[in-house]
């Protein structure tokens, strides 16, 4: 076995793509494995989502039925549970043989099985067999582990493999959209769009004219109910998203094309399709990058026109009896969620789509859970799915014992939250007297009343990049101005915190030139981004400070800050900003200045930066990412993205230290202020205001009421002393359990 071998096998992996089936694809590996190692059997095992091994391909193996091993169980369980190589003689004789029924493994007297790995996890193995009695030499066993390496990309890519039994409790992690628990049916969306319908020609040209402007009218109408539903539910300036549809189905051009096919002799589904094709592929070849993010919605409205052609309004689809629902598809659009009642809608489930993505920031406005990139799963309509938005995971088939399990947990949360409720108003004190601010993370019009209900002592972030987010084109000063007043006149004395635009990276906005960049969370985001777009600043300076006039209680702050020189900048337009304001006869004041750490150079920055700025908010979400090095929306890595890290830590407390001699007030908002066990090592850090999403409110203000300060500076001094996330998080357990509280609940 040389060299030659390894390439010959190498080059045969990557051809294998050009295989028409990815059956054809595992089955042509496993045939050359045999081939060039001489050797009588080589099957590929997958992992199930249930644990069991599945055979998805082999070269030798002949079963009487489909080869499924047990979790666990044979020597292929063993590769799974050693995580690396089994290399033995008559594997028969080993204590974890497994008989496959009708193989006649009895005949075969060696075995080496190498695991699959992908990203730490195993997803298979791959195993050879032989007649002969004899070991794997190191350089084939070796060989194997590196094809085994190139095979974990390919299995993964794979549909997952179908079990002969129903497989039950098959999890799969996502990304959190948004948090909380959901228990309910499956309703899939339609995958069956325009794209699948094929040429067909019609007899009557004037009843298929006829038919077009009846769909158009009827779509129109549905968009406007779509509309008043949304505006009611979420406000006006999501209800702005639909409005894209509805242009262009106005558009006299896409009627013309429509109107020439069907002239043309051809069926009003098939024109359709046409237009839509014709015009996608106009906005997808110009230059001007938000016209060719329309592409989307114009293929969205084919989808739609299509649908209702159907008879299948969105509105009539569930038919799945009462209960809640969770919305699952490869992409969930507004319209879909708004075509089902309030009171059904449970969760969200969306295979592609990243943390911020537009329905991740719907999820949230309407408090229930979703997650996201989730990858495509197998599921039908009407089948069980737990929906957990706090651990991100999606729990398919789950077995009965599990759902009692799970309905047991929504039940006391239900009623435990109702009691929590009824306490939200009262405010967070220690049991040594200590008054903490807990306030909300808003963004949306609709996510205002929910903040007030639970409590929030003031808005700590308002991510302005979400109204800007969930528009079409760029939000008008008078429109912002209007958005920012309704949250200040909501909130009346309590502080509100506006960060200026934080877009970029994650949180791209379509209609703006794009900067095409290899790494974006490092490249124009944040400050830098709006210091490159200056008008948009100015813009926003304006409307904020119009929204405040001289309420003290308008703060103003900084996102993603990681120089003088920005810090300076922003400080010489907001100056400019006010003179302008003044010249105009307004009646405006300088508002509170703070900057978001989030960025690690900030922190050594700060004692230069305590004459300019007046507080400091802290982002841990952006800061553990940049200190860790983790991209916080990348479900790959992200069992390395702990807030709770030591180093997060540690720095937590430096920037406390240098913020107290800076006498500069600090806030948390970042998604660790609402997390129990963080609460608890925070305030015994000093921080004595925290922000979070204000569905998380009334149970962060019960546990802090449920503390004492003394305790908890105690329990940080030992967490400083440990050297991982986990240490960590058992001592913060541990003393959330002494203070008797059980915060699973
Ligand atoms: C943060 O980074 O912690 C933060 C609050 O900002 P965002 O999550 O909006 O980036
Ligand atoms: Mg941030």
């Amino acid at each position: 076995m040389g060299s030659n071998a390894m390439l010959e096998l190498t080059r045969i992996i990557q051809n294998v793509v050009l295989a028409t089936s990815p059956e054809d694809q595992v089955q042509m590996i496993v045939d050359a494995i045999s081939d060039v190692i001489a050797l009588d059997v080589c099957s590929l095992y997958r992992q199930s989502g249930n644990g069991d091994m599945v055979l998805i391909a082999s070269h030798g193996l002949v079963a009487a039925e489909k080869v499924v091993i047990p979790e666990n169980q044979g020597l292929v369980g063993r590769v799974v549970r050693m995580r690396h190589s089994v290399n033995i003689t008559e594997p028969t004789e080993h204590p974890d043989f497994y008989y496959v029924p009708g193989s006649a493994e009895e005949m075969y007297h060696s075995f080496c099985g190498v695991p699959l790995v992908l990203h730490g996890d195993i997803i298979g193995a791959l195993v050879v067999q032989s007649r002969r009695p004899e070991l794997l030499k190191a350089e084939q066993e070796a060989l194997l582990t590196t094809l085994a390496a190139h095979l974990a990309l390919l299995v993964n890519a794979l549909p997952e493999p179908k079990l002969p039994r129903a497989p039950s409790n098959e999890r799969y992690v996502g990304i959190s959209g948004a948090p909380g628990l959901a228990i309910g049916k499956v309703h899939l969306l339609s995958q069956d769009g325009l794209s699948t319908v094929s040429e067909s020609s019609c007899d009557n040209p004037k009843q298929e004219l006829k038919e077009w402007l009846a769909l158009k009218k009827a779509t129109l109408e549905d968009l406007e109910k779509e509309r008043t539903s949304v505006k009611e539910a979420l406000g006006d300036s999501l209800a702005a998203v639909l409005d894209a549809y509805r242009m262009l189905l106005e558009d006299p051009s896409f009627t013309a094309r429509i109107t020439q096919e069907i002239e043309a002799g051809k069926a009003l589904t098939w024109a359709i399709r046409q237009a839509v094709r014709f015009f996608s592929d106009q906005f997808k070849a110009m230059d001007d990058p938000y016209l060719r993010a329309r592409h989307e919605d114009i293929e969205q409205l084919g989808d739609k026109l299509y649908r209702i052609w159907r008879g299948q309004h969105l509105t009539d689809l569930p038919k799945l009896g009462d209960g809640p629902l969770v919305l699952m598809g490869h992409h969930v659009s507004v319209s879909d969620i708004v075509s089902l009642p309030a009171e059904q809608l449970g969760g969200i489930v969306c295979f592609a789509g990243a943390a911020l993505s537009h329905i991740a920031i719907f999820a949230n406005a309407l408090g229930i859970p979703a997650i996201m990139g989730v990858g495509e799963l197998q599921v039908k309509d009407g089948e069980r799915v737990i929906v957990d938005g706090d651990s991100a995971k999606v729990i398919l088939k789950p077995s009965r014992t599990l759902l009692k399990e799970f309905k047991k947990i929504l039940t006391a949360r239900q009623s435990f939250d109702r009691e929590l409720l009824a306490e939200s108003a009262k405010p967070a004190i220690t049991k040594d007297g200590v008054r903490v601010a807990v306030m909300a993370n808003s963004g949306l019009q609709s996510d205002i009343m929910p903040g007030i209900r639970n409590g929030a002592d003031g808005v700590g972030l308002y991510r302005t990049e979400v109204p800007f987010m969930v528009r079409d084109s760029l939000p008008s000063e008078d429109e912002q101005t209007e958005v920012y007043s309704h949250v200040v006149s909501a909130y009346g004395d309590k502080p509100v915190y506006f960060r200026t635009l934080d877009v970029g990276s994650d949180k791209p906005l379509p209609y703006l030139p794009q900067y095409d960049e290899e790494n974006p969370a490092l490249g124009m985001r944040g400050m830098r981004f709006t210091l490159d777009n200056l008008q948009l600043l100015m813009n926003q300076f304006r409307a904020i400070l119009r929204a405040a006039g001289c309420g003290e209680q308008v703060h103003l702050l900084l996102p993603m800050v990681s120089s003088t020189h920005e810090l300076d900048t922003c400080i010489e337009l907001l100056d400019e900003v006010i003179e302008q304001l003044h010249e105009e006869g307004n009646h405006v004041c300088r508002p509170k200045l703070g900057v978001m750490i989030e960025v690690p150079a900030a922190i050594s920055l700060l004692p230069f930066w305590k004459e300019k700025i007046d507080y400091i908010s802290v982002g841990t979400n952006d800061l553990s990412q940049y200190l860790l090095a983790v991209d916080r929306n990348n479900s790959k890595v992200s069992k390395y993205y702990d807030s709770l890290h030591p180093a997060v830590l540690h720095e937590l407390v430096r920037i406390i230290r240098i913020a107290e001699q800076c006498e500069l007030p600090v806030s948390i908002c970042g998604e660790m202020a609402s997390d129990p066990v963080s609460v608890t090592l925070l305030l015994g850090m000093g921080v004595r205001k925290i922000s979070m999403s204000s569905a998380k409110l009334p149970r962060i203000k019960w546990l802090i009421r449920a503390l004492s300060v003394k305790d908890l500076e105690k329990l940080l001094q030992a967490a400083l002393c440990v050297d991982s996330s986990k240490a960590i998080r058992e001592l913060g357990s541990q003393a959330l359990r002494d203070a008797g509280i059980e915060y699973d609940k």
